[in-house]
């Protein structure tokens, strides 16, 4: 159930409506926008008439929401959530960059990845300390010691950090070193994970599971967002089909589908949606123009001696090229980069 607020609304109003909502077992989750007040009623009762809230004093609007996820949709919250963290805003105007090595390797490095990242203009460096591999033989990442690098890197290069939460029992490290915490596509339907995640006031990118929906996709968003985190970045990854050319069908579609079913931010990761480094920037480009809020991309000082994902991971020349490419697509379509 979604109640609009009228503009102007008492917040004795509000309230009266909460309790109402409170009283038919929903429970209540409140978006203050800048002209409206927004209720989201989640709850048991699918077949209430929402004629008996419109009626109600101070209320614009009430209707039901049809999709199984309630908060993740767009009804929410129609004119967007921009995440912000310091001065900078995830699904603002100004498109984001997050950048850096598939996982971190060592201190020398992150130092030079940050150094990349940051003279070219990206505002966020990613890494891996945990990392999710295919083989248990292949390098799982330096953990603590990976993210205290990272974090140290960022702060010398006035970064923000992204970074893999892999189990329930790395949240407290990761939400020490990192900014935002990143859930792999593997763990996208972990729902034990998502919930913990729930009961963090602290930013969350999800990447879309390798075979999952966009309507998967958005009810693991809302796990997250039921607990009351609404700080949710989505992240379209690329997904498994039968084309073997590239290491991932990078769903470009899935960003404007996204954009009108949810109000939450989409960035697009076009280095794991091709697996080849030569695919990237054009992908980067179309994510852009399709309207993705920003980008999720591995660059390496030396890509061909990466520990993990090399083939995909840009050089330091190709990630500045990239970037230049995407301010004048983001000037484009509207967007500032
Ligand atoms: C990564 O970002 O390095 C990663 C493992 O991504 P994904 O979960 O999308 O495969
Ligand atoms: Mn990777």
């Amino acid at each position: 159930m979604v109640v609009v607020m009228q503009e102007g609304a008492t917040e004795a109003q509000t309230e009266a409506v909460i309790r109402r909502l409170v009283e038919m077992g929903f429970t209540v989750h409140r978006s203050t926008g800048v002209r409206h007040t927004v209720l989201g009623g989640v709850g048991p009762m699918d077949d209430f008439d929402p004629v008996a809230l419109e009626v109600m004093d101070g209320v614009k609007e009430a209707h039901r929401i049809v999709s199984p996820y309630k908060l993740a949709s767009r009804h929410f919250r129609p004119g967007g959530t921009t995440v912000r963290i310091g001065n900078v805003e995830i699904g603002g105007h100004k498109l984001v960059a997050m950048a850096g090595p598939c996982s971190v390797e060592t201190e020398e490095q992150i130092e030079a990845s940050a150094e990349i990242v940051a003279s070219a203009g990206a505002q966020v460096i990613r890494g891996g300390a945990f990392k999710p591999r295919s083989s248990p033989y292949s390098f799982q990442g330096l953990g603590e010691k990976g993210l205290r690098i990272l974090r140290a890197a960022a702060s010398r290069n006035g970064l923000l950090v992204v970074s893999e939460v892999m189990d329930q029992v790395q949240i407290p490290l990761l939400t020490e070193y990192a900014d935002i915490l990143q859930v792999g596509a593997r763990n996208m339907q972990n729902f034990n994970l998502l919930r913990e995640l729930g009961n963090l006031r602290k930013p969350i990118l999800l990447k879309r599971g390798i075979a999952a929906t966009i309507e998967e996709l958005l009810l693991s968003a809302e796990y997250i967002l039921s607990g009351g985190n609404y700080q949710v970045i989505l992240c379209e990854r690329g997904i498994r089909t039968f084309e073997t050319s590239t290491r991932n069908t990078m769903d470009i579609a899935a960003i404007p589908v996204l954009r009108r079913l949810t109000h939450l931010p989409v960035i697009a990761d076009p280095s794991h949606g091709t697996g080849k480094r030569d695919y990237v920037v054009p992908m980067a480009r179309a994510a852009v123009a399709a309207g993705a809020d920003g980008l999720l991309v591995e660059v390496h000082p030396d890509p061909d001696h990466a520990f993990s994902d090399g083939a995909q991971t840009l050089s330091p020349d190709q990630f500045t090229d990239m970037m230049e490419q995407v301010r004048a697509i983001a000037a484009a379509v509207g967007r500032a980069a």
